[in-house]
């Protein structure tokens, strides 16, 4: 199987990297934290409550998940409807933590995902990949960055898009998620025993994607 797993918290630069080594691979990129936010946009949607398990479960059997390749990066249909934009909002990003944490909700995603990778070579991002999703992936990735970093980060990704936010309650947002992540009861955020860390503090996105081609170069 050609495939690359990485994982790691929010906002360390999984999405930039990934991407771009994928372009440089031939391979495909999957964002699998899309994938979380749109069945969270479905469930707030539906007025149902994202932490429970008995609302949400019903509900995965009306939701058709897409993952479409386009010029401008992967797009993601909802029920045939492109929500690409909709799900990058603080909210959407809190409400995909929330079902993520639901066995019901992990376990419709997992045959997606493995469906993907099992289709063409694919680089796929997340925070179960190297662990649960593809666990035979060649080369596994962690990849991280200080909590301060990836909150700059994120700030600059919302002023670039003219949105107004603020550092402090990014940081804090970050540090929320990193907790729920890592300490839910179902596949939480660690890192393989077989993947490579790589802390992208210092790093400019560059120098983080020839490390990530380095790994591939050299089978993990
Ligand atoms: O990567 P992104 O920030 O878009 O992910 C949103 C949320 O989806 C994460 O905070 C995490 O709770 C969940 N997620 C997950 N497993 C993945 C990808 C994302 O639990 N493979």
């Amino acid at each position: 199987m050609k495939a690359v797993a990485i994982d790691g918290p929010a906002g360390a630069g999984k999405s930039t990297i990934a991407k771009q080594a994928a372009e440089r691979l031939g391979y495909i990129y999957v964002d699998t934290g899309a994938l979380y936010r749109a069945i969270g946009l479905y469930v707030s949607q539906r007025g149902a409550d994202p932490a429970g398990e008995e609302e949400v479960a019903p509900l995965l059997k009306d939701i058709r998940l897409e993952l479409v390749l386009t010029e401008e990066g992967q797009r993601v249909l909802l029920n045939g409807e492109d929500v690409s934009r909709r799900i990058r909002t603080p909210e959407a990003a809190l409400n995909a933590s929330r079902v993520a944490a639901l066995p019901a909700v992990r376990a419709f995603l997992l045959e997606l995902q493995r469906g993907i990778a099992e289709r063409s070579p694919v680089i796929m991002d997340g925070r179960d990949i190297g662990t649960v999703v593809l666990p035979e992936a060649e080369v596994k990735i962690f990849l991280t960055a200080a909590p301060e970093e990836r909150a700059r980060r994120r700030l600059l990704e919302h002023q670039q898009r003219g949105e107004q936010a603020d550092y402090q309650t990014l940081l804090e947002e970050i540090k929320a998620r990193d907790h729920a992540d890592s300490t839910r009861a179902i596949a939480p955020l660690r890192q393989a025993e077989d993947a490579v860390l790589l802390d992208t503090t210092h790093l400019t996105p560059e120098e983080a994607i020839q490390a990530v081609l380095n790994l591939v170069k050299r089978g993990g």
